[in-house]
């Protein structure tokens, strides 16, 4: 492409609107252009990486043996009342009336008219497993877009729904696609990992989701520093310390803490670090009662655990201010374990804690030097905490570290979900008809980008990793307008280029080369290529990697070969 026929201006300036790097990057390189509140268009040169980005992810599910297909993005309202998700999808959803008033939506995901196809389509257990997908825009109308086309409304995902004869069959689709997720991701070069996630609502037995490591991600993950173990941290396991409970020390004694209800403010006011505070919060049990639950006082409560131990009513409930008082003849702020009636769970980690200070039951008032078995019985020990930076990792190497992620993909087995509530059913050996079983893939391709761009930049722009890239060479003449030899070899060594396959961005604008070097910098296209007077007369052309620091001088005649080379390598 000639940059002379390219009206898209780049911009130094930092738009303010934009809060993270990819953003403000892709706005001043002139990828993507807002339109209204997470609605974004993209031109020419973002939309070339978006076409990059789903030609991969093409190759690989075709690899799959997945079957593309293209629904549609307006959804009849009938097919979502018949999932039952009229009623259970939030505002989301984005609702609206055709003329003869009937109810359609645009679609946020395609389960219903995937199903639809399904029944429609396949009569026997024959038939499956299959597996269909499409590149597709999606409409969300979520309550915060931000960060550009990273949390947009509309946005383009890859979906992949398939269909199985049984359990096993799931499975295996399920495990393909795990695998071909992972090589995709591997082919962007994106620093990724697959995290159990949680399947919520949705049901189905299994689920992860890919997250691309990155500071600016909305999701906290918990990965381990010594092998490839990651995990949402409400999933990952707090593992028991190894070394034995040091023994006691101090004598059990009562302490004056008036008004002092945080860990924060009694830790101050005795001067004992958090680590040596235990708080104690009451959930309601299953059987009407309250539990205790027992924890070092600077870990958090993970109400995913707390809430499946036996005798703990599910979902997690706090107990009310009268259960409490009626438990522990206390007000909150002055909890503790010891005298306490109710079942008690302790954390490992609190069962680990020696002279501890806890609440005494009574208003203004603690107790420090507590001990376990001493001053009160061994508790039952149970895992009830968010991991922390520095925990051992639950996959016996290395420690867990938090770090951020950004979600771009998820897989799900979605089981019997929607075939049970829209009646698809194929016939078995035997002729008798069962439901199919499901699983579900996204990939968020627009999202991508975003986080592409987030792992590959500098303070000059982007950096393309090679496979994304918009354009794999820039080729920058220098006094273009007034030296005809240079015009004439530039023009020449363009054509080459192109004719060997080599994706090209032309810069013959008649601009500075200091606007033409910044430019070239800032849309980060990985390969640059400087023809000028100078190197003309020698023959040879400059190359530069956009990682690079320094020039490499390559022979004019065996430019193109270089490149080739380059890309190759
Ligand atoms: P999130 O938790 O980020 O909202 P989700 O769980 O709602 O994601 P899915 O329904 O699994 O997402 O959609 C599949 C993929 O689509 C996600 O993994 C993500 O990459 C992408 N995606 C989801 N919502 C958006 C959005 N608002 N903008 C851009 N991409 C999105
Ligand atoms: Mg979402």
């Amino acid at each position: 492409m000639r940059f002379s026929q390219y009206p898209i201006n780049t911009t130094k300036e930092t738009p303010a609107e934009a809060e993270v790097l990819s953003h403000q990057l892709m706005l001043r390189a002139g990828l993507i252009r807002r339109v209204a509140a997470g609605i974004y268009s993209w031109l020419p040169l973002g939309l070339r990486v978006v076409r990059k980005v789903e030609q991969i992810i093409r190759e690989e599910m075709n690899r799959a043996g997945a079957l593309e297909i293209l629904m549609p993005a307006v959804q009849p309202g009938e097919l979502w009342q018949e999932s039952g998700r009229w009623s259970e999808y939030g505002p989301e959803l984005l609702r609206f009336k055709d003329r003869h008033e009937r109810d359609f939506v645009i679609g946020p995901t395609h389960e219903e008219v995937v199903t639809d196809i399904a029944r429609r389509e396949l009569r026997s257990y024959r038939q499956l497993p299959v597996n269909f997908y499409q590149i597709q825009t999606k409409f969300r109308d979520e309550v915060r877009p931000r960060f550009g086309v990273m949390r947009g409304r509309e946005f383009i995902m890859k979906d992949a729904y398939s269909f199985h004869a049984d359990e096993a069959s799931m499975a295996a689709g399920y495990a393909a696609m795990r695998a071909a997720y992972a090589r995709m991701f591997t082919r962007m070069q994106l620093n990724f990992r697959s995290v159990q996630a949680d399947s919520g609502a949705i049901g189905g037995s299994s689920s992860e989701e890919f997250q691309v490591l990155a500071d600016s991600g909305e999701d906290a993950i918990a990965v381990s520093d010594g092998d490839t173990y990651a995990s949402n941290i409400e999933l990952a396991a707090a593992m028991p310390p190894n070394q034995p409970r040091p023994a006691p020390t101090q004598p059990l004694e009562e302490v004056a803490t008036p008004r002092m209800k945080t860990i924060a403010e009694v830790s101050e006011f005795l001067k004992v670090p958090r680590e040596q505070c235990q708080k104690l919060l009451l959930v309601d049990g299953s059987d009407g009662g309250v539990v205790a639950l027992v924890l070092r006082g600077d870990h958090e409560l993970n109400a995913l655990k707390a809430q499946k131990l036996p005798g703990v009513a599910n979902p997690l409930r706090m107990a009310s201010a009268a259960a409490i008082r009626a438990a522990t003849g206390s007000e909150p702020g002055f909890l503790g374990p010891v005298g306490l009636k109710c079942p008690l769970y302790a954390d490992h980690a609190a069962l680990h804690m020696a002279d501890f200070v806890c609440g005494a039951n009574a208003p203004d008032l603690h107790l420090r030097g507590v001990n376990w078995g001493r001053d009160l019985p061994e508790p039952r020990a149970a895992d009830l905490r968010n991991v922390v930076d520095g925990d051992p990792s639950p996959s016996g190497r290395g420690q867990l570290r938090i770090v951020r992620g950004i979600e771009v993909g998820h897989i799900f087995q979605l089981g019997r979900k929607y075939s049970q509530a829209m009646n698809a059913t194929v016939l078995d050996e035997s002729g008798q008809p069962v439901t199919m079983l499901m699983g579900c893939y996204g990939i968020g391709v627009t999202r991508i980008v975003a986080a592409s761009i987030e792992q590959n930049h500098d303070e000059r722009g982007i950096i393309w990793p090679a496979p994304l890239a918009p354009f794999h060479v820039v080729l920058i003449p220098l006094n273009l307008q007034k030296s005809p030899q240079v015009r004439a070899a530039a023009d020449a060594l363009y054509a080459e280029l192109v004719a060997a396959g080599i994706e090209v961005l032309y810069d013959d604008r008649d601009a500075r080369p200091g606007v033409k070097f910044a430019d070239a910098e800032l849309l980060g296209i990985p390969h640059r290529l400087v023809l000028g007077e100078r190197g003309l007369e020698a023959g040879s052309c400059e190359y530069r990697h956009r990682r690079a620091t320094d020039n490499t001088d390559v022979p004019l005649a065996s430019v193109t070969a270089y490149i080739a080379q380059q890309l190759a390598g």
